[in-house]
């Protein structure tokens, strides 16, 4: 099986304002497309020869497992975002307010982690295994799937996310990405993860997490 490259889903210049076509041609068309050509290349003539990028991610290591873990972060970092306005649900709202105290709050945890990540890495929003969101920041390739954890919302901090448009400014980059969070994503990200990580009999869509 070979792996391609997702579709991005937005227009080259759709988040302009504040991340350029520019920085979206590299990042998308060369880094991440170099991503998924390498994990084509590694894959040959080993067991992972057939598996999907999480199959690869999770049983791999060295040089195929970065690679696969960069095409599922980079995949997950494009569809985390939006040139249009979006608004996290209510279920999600009522989460982060129960873990964090406020949005405000919510995204300041956020993005101090991101600022003190050192050298590249991401940023992630997941659900822990007793049901809290927690913030978890990870050098170089590294994603949460290994951890247990389920992952809703990421932030790339390598500097090519955001050299071309901010320089050395981390910080600015990570003001302006806030403001193109796909929240449709991230919500449902959410709703999957109570069926796909705590599996549930009824699908009505009224079965809840269990009680801490
Ligand atoms: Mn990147």
């Amino acid at each position: 099986m070979t792996h391609t490259l997702m579709p991005l889903p937005f227009p080259e210049d759709a988040l302009e304002s504040y991340i350029s076509a520019e920085t979206i041609r590299y990042h998308y068309g060369k880094h991440h497309q170099g991503y998924v050509n390498n994990v084509n290349r590694l894959k040959e003539g080993t067991p992972f020869e057939d598996k999907s990028i999480e199959e690869i991610i999770m049983g791999a290591d060295g040089a195929l497992y970065n690679n696969a873990s960069q095409v599922y972060n980079h995949d997950f970092y494009f569809k985390g975002m939006s040139g249009s306005e979006t608004e996290p649900s209510a279920l999600l709202q009522e989460w982060i307010e129960r873990d964090f105290g406020s949005m405000e709050d919510f995204k300041k945890t956020f993005i101090d982690a991101a600022a003190a990540l050192f050298g590249s890495g991401w940023v992630w929003l997941c659900i822990e295994a007793n049901e809290s969101l927690t913030i978890t920041p990870r050098s170089n390739a590294d994603n949460p799937l290994n951890d247990g954890l389920y992952p809703l919302m990421v932030c790339d901090v390598w500097e090519h996310a955001y050299y071309i448009d901010y320089r050395n400014a981390r910080a600015d980059y990570l003001e302006k990405w806030w403001k193109l969070i796909n929240w449709d994503f991230v919500s449902e990200n959410l709703g999957n993860a109570r069926y796909i990580e705590f599996p549930c009999d009824d699908r009505s869509g009224e079965c809840e997490f269990k009680e801490q």
